[in-house]
């Protein structure tokens, strides 16, 4: 491509003028700013050595370089003070409104960090078991992405709210977002285990986010526990227990054995009470922090928002990141509606658009008008800052031949829920960097893998990675007839190994998943002592007896790691049925079967290598 030639085209000089622009701008954006020909200033960076459209997302250092040859100060503007200074042309802002006097207040928000394997979860869901005050009737306690429970505390009823996905990952995605949602960390050490890597991690990340941690030491059930110890190595990364004279709470507490629960609920409140004065207007419009985010196959869009001020109620209508809507209801962790939603209460809100993610922040506004604009202004920014700085550069020597001329591999990310995709799409982004390979995302999104992401992935060489999810109708087909190579993977380490090793060029001969046949549930019986048995027709392939299954619902595996225990055609027992026939597919155990799921099911064959 030939320069385009600078004849008459001339640019306007700043002499040293400001301009705002935000960041993933365009040069033709930037154009639009400083009153210049769009083509000008591609060919002006074209003789900076750099070649891009004038449509293009364009980094900040670039735009930076280019402000500098024709005299102006390009201050690109943050995301956080781009979407402040959005809020404001609605006359809104994100914050605590009004005298702090008349505020309440209200329950501690705790994350629960610590080395894997030391007993989070577990603990987690011991916590959730502690509840002092009475469930209302029906309710079944569903994950949600946080909790809450009530405890007692000097004879007064103290409700904690638990963000209920252990890890630090979460933590700190939402931090890096500017979303603080956690007053408090409980660290998780195993008694048996003492302090890992990733123990340190977290209390690394607590540290800088000023957040005040509680001990737990877990696992004191377990022969070789030794709480002293935990004790005395923590004290080298600053943290002192109270009973040594430092002010850290320390518990000593069994998951399994339900064993210092009370104890570590109390630590927690005298931590929130000594150190935080934690309150809440709840008079303000309401806003808050997006917790988890996914697709409902009856519900569409949920999202398990934080309230941190403010009154959420049913019928408000709500932002959330670019998603926008009325809310329609609001449900606790147990599934119970509520009327509304206090600070420091995670809720799942439906009525939303489309799917937010984790960390986003939301408010409420006057006006469904208001919502809208906000949210297409959002997506708009979201679209264009993404494009600019997924484009990342990859240090790998021995590339295959497709990735050393493309010098980019493109990815397309689905998954079963925002938290995933986004921290797939992150830890992708993690992997080693040079200079003349990049890995861009280009689309990422919650739900099954359509025809149109299909169709995005045909533009460009594109690889797509389901996470928990499958292709949904047409779009295992069109991928498979124009050869878009899509990827299934229920583990994020394997996803990112697998990446790794292809941009090294050294994917290993591994198991690779045959599909053998597929078939669309038409009716479920129930069989006494057997459970339910799914009354389908085989759709494509044969259905055979011992083979894997899974069952995907909408796209979404709702289920991986099934057997089909028993096949029959009418009353008798077979080992196969093909393609166009009916018959009975028993799946063991597994009874969460539904009219219109459809049971793929595959061996595992030893992959060639190419
Ligand atoms: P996470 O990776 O930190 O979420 O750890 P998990 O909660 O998944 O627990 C890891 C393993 O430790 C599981 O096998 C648990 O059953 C076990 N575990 C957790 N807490 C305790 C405990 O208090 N006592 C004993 N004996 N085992 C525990």
């Amino acid at each position: 491509m030939a320069a385009p030639s600078m004849g008459g085209v001339s640019l306007p000089r700043g002499n040293g003028q400001t301009v705002r622009l935000p960041r993933g701008a365009s040069l033709t954006d930037l154009a639009e700013k400083i009153g210049a020909q769009p083509a000008a200033l591609v060919t002006a960076l074209f003789h900076l050595g750099e070649m891009v459209t004038a449509t293009q997302s364009v980094n900040d250092e670039t735009l930076q370089l280019l402000g500098a040859e024709i005299d102006w100060d390009i201050q690109v503007v943050s995301p956080e003070d781009e979407d402040r200074e959005l809020l404001e042309t609605f006359d809104l802002t994100f914050g605590d409104e009004g005298d702090e006097e008349d505020w309440e207040a209200r329950p501690p928000v705790v994350t629960v960090m610590g080395h894997v394997d030391h007993g989070k979860t577990k603990l987690l869901d011991a916590l959730r078991n502690t509840n002092v005050v009475a469930r209302e009737a029906g309710g079944i306690t569903q994950h949600i992405g946080a909790y809450q429970i009530v405890t007692e505390l000097e004879d007064n009823e103290r409700p904690i709210t638990f963000i209920d996905t252990p890890g630090h990952e979460s933590f700190t995605a939402m931090r890096a977002r500017g979303a603080k949602v956690t007053d408090i960390v409980v660290l998780v050490v195993a008694a048996d285990d003492g302090v890992m890597p990733q123990t340190v991690e977290a209390l690394n990340h607590a540290q800088a986010a000023e957040v005040p941690i509680v001990v737990a030491v877990n696992k004191i059930d377990k022969e070789g526990a030794n709480p002293a110890k935990i004790r005395q190595q923590l004290t080298e990364y600053g943290l002192v227990a109270e009973e040594y004279g430092g002010d850290t709470m320390f518990v000593d507490v069994s998951a399994t054995q339900r064993l210092g629960l009370d104890e570590l609920l109390t630590a927690i409140l005298l931590t929130a009470d000594a150190s935080l004065d934690l309150r809440a207007n709840t008079e303000q419009d309401p806003q808050g922090v997006v917790i988890e985010g996914k697709l409902d196959k009856g519900r569409g869009p949920v999202a398990t928002v934080l309230v941190q001020r403010g009154t959420l109620r049913q019928g408000d209508s709500i932002v959330a990141g670019d998603a926008y809507g009325r809310v329609r209801s609001l449900l606790d962790e147990h599934g119970n509606k509520l009327k509304e939603a206090l600070p420091a209460r995670p809720v799942q809100v439906v009525g939303l658009t489309s799917v937010p993610r984790a960390g986003d922040t939301f408010l409420v506004v006057e006006e469904d008008r208001v919502a809208r604009q906000i949210a297409d202004r959002r997506q708009a920014r979201i679209r264009n800052a993404q494009n600019a700085s997924m484009r990342k550069r990859i240090s790998l020597e021995d590339l295959d031949a497709a990735l050393k001329e493309n010098r980019q591999l493109n990815l397309i990310i689905k998954g079963d829920n925002s938290g995933t995709v986004e921290a797939l799409e992150e830890a992708l982004m993690k992997i080693e960097v040079s200079d003349d390979i990049s890995l861009r995302v280009i689309h990422r999104g919650v739900g099954g893998i359509t025809k149109s992401d299909i169709d995005l992935a045909l533009a460009d060489d594109v690889i797509v990675l389901g996470f928990n999810v499958r292709a949904e109708g047409q779009a295992t087909e069109l991928a498979n007839r124009e050869g878009v190579d899509v990827r299934y993977y229920s583990v994020i380490y394997q996803a990112i190994e697998e990446i790794e090793a292809a941009l090294k060029g050294m994917l290993k001969p591994e198991y690779e998943e045959v599909s053998l046949g597929s078939a669309e549930v038409r009716e479920v019986f129930r069989v006494p002592r057997i459970g339910n048995v799914a009354g389908s027709i085989v759709r494509s392939g044969t259905i055979t007896r011992n083979s894997k299954a899974r069952l995907v619902r909408d796209g979404v595996v709702v289920a991986d790691n099934l057997t089909v225990e028993s096949l029959r055609r009418f009353k008798d027992d077979v080992t196969e049925v093909r393609d166009g026939y009916e018959c009975g597919i028993g799946l063991g155990s597994f009874n969460d079967i539904k009219v219109e799921d459809v049971i793929e099911t595959f061996e595992m064959r030893e992959k060639p290598r190419a």
